[in-house]
């Protein structure tokens, strides 16, 4: 059985100051959850969301981290410095950096290995634009996506990773996938594990849905059979995560 996930993405939001007033409220209520609950802070708020969540059931994660271990590669964040933080998870190839940043397929697979390596748990994110669904191509994209994330990953490892199908139309937008929409895409994500691995190994690999998610939608979303989570970016930004947690 999969334990679900639900994590919250702040993207460039909540400096040190407004992380500690965040999670020194919201670190109360989260006890004793079904899902899993991992917050994903800027960088420079990482070590004191670690700090402030130690003994709770709130989990952190970072928001990228670079395939590197050190050198000169300005501006960049290795795995390692997540680790020696205490930070457990990391989302990779988020489509904000896919779009600004020029992450690649091939830059998600480096790094997608070495956070695994590290024993970082690895948020994968896939989806596709507005224009592709249009084009009714949005399997081609998110298979191929997650082809290329997984290559050369063992099963063991394989097993471990969170796959977030976040189509970018719904991102901020408001405007949610329905949940037969979001289950269609996370399905086909399932069988293409069956393909490049095995049935068991499809079985448990978490896939979460992310897009506009919130209070009102995370339950339609959560009852399907292949949605295991949710990856959240505004509603994860108020103290009423609380209740979307416990949805
Ligand atoms: P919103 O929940 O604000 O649409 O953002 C989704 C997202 O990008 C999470 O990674």
């Amino acid at each position: 059985m999969r334990k679900s996930v639900i994590a919250g993405n702040w993207k460039l939001n909540n400096d040190v100051k407004a992380t500690k007033e965040f999670l020194f409220e919201l670190r109360d209520k989260i006890k004793d959850t079904e899902v899993e609950v991992v917050v994903c802070p800027p960088f420079t708020s990482l070590s004191t969301a670690v700090e402030l969540v130690k003994g709770t059931d709130i989990k952190v994660g970072a928001q990228n981290m670079h395939w590197e271990t050190s050198g000169a590669y300005t501006g960049e964040v290795s795995g390692e410095m997540l680790a020696e933080l205490g930070v457990e998870y990391v989302i990779i190839g988020h489509s904000e950096r896919r779009q600004y940043f020029n992450e690649t397929d091939e830059t998600v697979n480096k790094k997608l290995i070495k956070s695994l390596k590290l024993g970082l748990i690895p948020i994968i994110c896939v989806g596709e634009s507005l224009e592709q669904r249009e084009k009714g191509i949005q399997k081609d994209i998110v298979t191929k996506q997650v082809i290329s994330a997984f290559k050369n990953v063992n099963t063991e490892d394989a097993k471990k990773v969170i796959v977030a199908y976040e189509p970018i139309w719904a991102i901020g937008t408001g405007i949610t996938a329905t949940s037969a929409q979001a289950e269609e895409v996370c399905g086909w994500i399932r069988e293409t594990f069956v393909e490049l691995y095995s049935t068991d190994v499809a079985q448990v690999i978490r896939i979460q849905y992310g897009g506009s998610v919130n209070n009102g939608n995370v339950k339609e979303l959560m009852n399907m059979p292949n949605i295991d989570g949710a990856l959240v970016g505004g509603a994860s930004l108020k103290l009423d995560f609380e209740n979307l947690v416990k949805y």
